[in-house]
């Protein structure tokens, strides 16, 4: 399902200032696909792992 783009890692991360901001996170389950990020919770749609992010910014 959907199509399959090329995924450049260093896409992942912005660098601001001297710190780099991680755009995108590896599935720590399955490490094969990167979660997508919902409203309170990052997804991964290759082996269904899901993480609650905390809304304290
Ligand atoms: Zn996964």
């Amino acid at each position: 399902m959907g199509k399959h783009s090329s995924i450049k890692i260093w896409k992942l991360y912005k660098i601001e200032g001297n710190k780099v901001i991680r755009l995108r996170q590896l599935c720590p389950k399955c490490g094969e696909a990167f979660l997508s990020k919902h409203k309170n919770r990052l997804y991964c749609g290759k082996c269904h792992y899901t993480e609650f992010i905390s809304n304290k910014s």
